[in-house]
């Protein structure tokens, strides 16, 4: 049997759909984010990253390295094993606590991704309630669809963002033991979701709400709780699940909420029991993350006043940037293959990388750059970006908008 011949079509297919992903090699340089270091096939060269997901640069903080640093110093490396096994390393034990207070609920549970939080926190979650119909949002992120997925349960799929469409389907359900799952940012768009309306119908409707903050945690909210937080529904939504490794800048992942539901799931769930734990010097460092977040709001306001100059840079420029409510900065190209090439050449004659955002991670025709400013992108970087693009863009044939509608 030439089992070969299967992977190697496997890769013919991506190729010919033009959706065959390839990975610039970086290393960041701590202390000088977003500066990194591209290994190319030409030798080493430095170049400016404008797509990280660590928003607000925590990946260096000092005091989040210091405490990762001091941790493994400590007490090693590794977790040694599963908690079944191994059991909690302290650590762990005072991370949940944190994250319990920052979403001010009764208890949080640890996984080592967001991916597993969602995959096994929503699986699990689901089959503990009998004949529960999950409801959503269209745009979720695949970890939570594959969380719906392996619940096993039925679910319907609403409109994104449409809660007179989730309200349909709810009222046609009604007395059935209901699910909703949506994120509060959507990172592709930038979009973000009617949390306070969610809430009324579930409670209209006696539904749990399980909600994504993952590219929101660390970023809204007074203390960096997420939009919940900002919006003062945190205590209407039942689980609330985030990340540790974007505004936090480390690993893993978690869900929070009432006691016996977290304590349920930590009882059940396979991506949790089966898999060896975070290790205590990652935990360490989530936690002077959230900390100094929860009461250093510089990163936010500095973030947030970088997306908006860069978002205002481009549109004045010409540069088609997609609407987003929040720091995510989309740019339309609408082809995958000029989005590669934008890509490409950005980082190849301009030293800025921006990785494309093809299908299936947005719909076919709507491929395009995605920018995360982050508040170490000063003016220079952010005209600088502006004018590579421009140049991008004009060699290549992409369309620009008129600049003087543009900066309306
Ligand atoms: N949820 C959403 C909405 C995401 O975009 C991602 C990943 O980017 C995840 C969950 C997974 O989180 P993590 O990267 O911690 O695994």
């Amino acid at each position: 049997m030439d089992y070969s011949h299967f992977f190697d079509k496997a890769l013919d297919r991506l190729h010919d759909e033009r959706r065959y992903r390839v990975f610039a090699d970086l290393e960041r340089i701590a202390g000088r984010y977003p500066h990194a270091v591209w290994h190319s096939p030409k030798g080493e060269r430095n170049v400016v990253m404008w797509c990280s997901n660590d928003y607000l640069g925590m990946g260096q903080h000092p005091k989040v390295v210091g405490a990762m640093v001091e941790t493994a110093t400590r007490t090693g490396t590794g977790a040694g094993g599963t908690r079944n096994i191994a059991g909690n390393n302290h650590a762990l034990i005072q991370l949940e606590a944190e994250l319990a207070d920052l979403h001010g609920k009764e208890a949080a549970l640890v996984f080592t991704s967001g991916y597993v939080s969602n995959q096994t926190g929503i699986s699990t979650l689901a089959k503990l309630i009998p004949n529960c119909l999950i409801l959503s949002d269209a745009l979720n992120h695949n970890s939570m669809i594959e969380g719906i997925r392996q619940s096993g349960c039925e679910r319907i799929v609403f409109r994104h963002n449409d809660t007179a469409h989730l309200e349909e389907i709810m009222r046609a359900h009604r007395g059935r033991p209901m699910l909703v799952a949506c994120e509060s940012l959507y990172s592709m768009d930038g979009d973000i979701a009617p949390l306070a309306k969610i809430c009324d119908l579930a409670e209209r409707y006696g539904a749990m709400t399980y909600v994504d903050e993952v590219h929101a945690v660390g970023m809204y909210g007074p203390r960096g709780g997420g939009i919940a937080e900002r919006d003062g529904v945190m205590h209407r939504i039942d689980l609330l699940e985030g990340t540790l490794a974007k505004s936090f800048g480390c690993l893993g992942g978690y869900i929070a909420g009432k006691a016996n539901v977290i304590d349920a799931i930590r009882s059940h769930a396979p991506g949790f029991i089966f898999t060896t734990a975070l290790p205590p010097a990652v935990c360490s460092a989530a936690i002077a993350a959230i900390r100094h977040l929860k009461t250093s709001s510089w990163e936010r306001e500095r973030q947030q006043d970088r997306a908006a100059r860069v978002k205002a840079i481009l549109i004045a420029a010409g540069i088609p940037v997609m609407s987003s409510d929040t720091h995510i900065v989309p740019v339309f190209v609408g082809d995958p293959e000029l989005c590669k090439k934008a890509s490409d050449l950005l980082l190849e004659e301009h030293g800025i990388y921006i990785q494309p955002i093809n299908y299936p991670t947005v719909p076919k025709g709507t491929e395009r750059l995605r920018i995360t400013p982050t508040p170490f992108h000063d003016d220079g970087l952010i005209d600088q970006l502006a004018n590579s693009m421009l140049l991008v863009w004009e060699r290549l044939g992409l369309q620009l908008n008129a600049k003087s509608l543009a900066a309306e």
